[in-house]
């Protein structure tokens, strides 16, 4: 069962966790990378969270960070009791922590909030086909309608229209990012009685570690999170299926996607009567994987930038992918622009 650890699996892992040293970090994949450092029982405790989906540059990272404390477990103590010290409730630990935020009435809030604010300065509906130069500006050639210059450009957009948008201004760069590929994820909504799924759902939901075998990546208890998404005699349920794990479960027909969905949801939760309501959505391109290599590809994309000094990079699928990052990117963005400027990737 999910977050379980066996008495045999603590024993070793406490045994692991004093011993583990970190010798040099090689470049390999996530698998090799968890297999030559640590006891599968850790994976385990960690497992909160597949960590074989975790984008390895990032756990390479906060390992080597970790890594100067002599093993990962002191470094993790050491950590949580600086943060204690410090006063900071969320302290680190194996897994990912925050809370999951949005807006009262859903994402679409933060982007209807800035086209209301910026007004007639925004563009909308107007797909980009390819970006020129045309003395000494960049001009934007759109699918439709009339083409506009600019001094500078920043490209938030995903990584696969980044490289349509730049394969004759900039061939290489544009090749270079076609290449972070982007697994299909369908999301399914299903919406029951309270009264009857009972108690089973009250927390926000779980993640399903690979090596429990389900169709599913995981749900969220959408309702217990954010109060406002259904009515109050009702709880919405919303299931990630595909991923980098199992792209092809995404685009399963709707009605084997939703068998699945309910007989993991049978198997894990109990939950073994129809719901009320059922949505599905469909991400043919779900979310940037970060391969191993994807910090040289950072490296050289940066290096190519330094050709175009006023064309930024940023969104998703360089420097991570949780809403969060992005709009730490993006104010970073937003600083260098105003600062000194210059060619760079965010
Ligand atoms: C199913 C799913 C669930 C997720 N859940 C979470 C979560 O719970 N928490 C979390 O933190 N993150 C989550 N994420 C990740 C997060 O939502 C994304 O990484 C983030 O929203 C990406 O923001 P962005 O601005 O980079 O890209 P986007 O929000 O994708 O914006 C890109 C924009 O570029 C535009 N565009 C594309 N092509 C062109 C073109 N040719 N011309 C002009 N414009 C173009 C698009 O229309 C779009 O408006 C989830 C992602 C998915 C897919």
């Amino acid at each position: 069962m999910l977050f379980s650890i066996k008495a045999r699996g603590r024993l070793n892992y406490a045994r692991k966790s004093v011993c583990l040293r970190f010798p040099p970090i090689p470049r390999q994949n996530i698998h090799h990378f968890m297999i030559m450092f640590l006891h599968v029982s850790l994976i385990q405790l960690a497992g909160k969270i597949d960590l074989t989906d975790l984008p390895t540059e990032q756990l390479v990272q906060s390992t080597q960070s970790l890594s100067e404390y002599g093993s990962l477990i002191r470094g993790l103590i050491k950590l949580q009791r600086q943060a204690r010290k410090s006063g900071k409730k969320d302290t680190p630990g194996p897994g990912p922590g925050g809370n999951l935020t949005s807006f009262k009435g859903g994402m679409s809030v933060l982007t209807d909030t800035l086209t209301a604010e910026l007004g007639s300065r925004v563009r909308l509906n107007s797909a980009v086909d390819h970006i020129s130069s045309v003395g000494g500006q960049y001009a934007l050639h759109f699918e439709e309608g009339p083409d506009e210059e600019f001094d500078a450009l920043v490209l938030a957009c995903p990584a696969y229209s980044q490289a349509r948008m730049l394969r004759e201004l900039a061939p290489g760069i544009a090749e270079r990012i076609s290449s972070i590929p982007y697994p299909a994820v369908a999301v399914v909504c299903l919406g029951y009685d309270r009264g009857r799924i009972g108690n089973s759902m009250d927390g926000f939901g779980f993640l399903v570690p690979s090596r429990e075998k389900k169709g599913i990546l995981g749900t969220v208890a959408d309702s217990n999170v954010f109060p406002d998404r259904a009515p109050e005699d009702s709880v919405l349920l919303r299931t990630l299926v595909g991923g980098a794990r199992v792209p092809h479960l995404a685009e399963l027909p709707d009605d084997q996607l939703l068998d699945m969905v309910f007989q993991d949801l049978k198997d894990i939760m109990g939950v073994n009567f129809d719901p009320e309501f059922i949505s599905i959505y469909r991400h043919e391109k779900a979310i940037p994987q970060y391969l191993v290599g994807h910090a040289e590809r950072l490296k050289a994309i940066e290096a190519d930038l330094k050709n175009h000094p006023r064309l930024v990079l940023t969104g998703n699928a360089f420097r991570g992918v949780s809403l969060n990052d992005c709009v730490l990117n993006a104010l970073k963005t937003a600083e260098s622009l105003t600062g000194s400027g210059g060619a760079m990737i965010q």
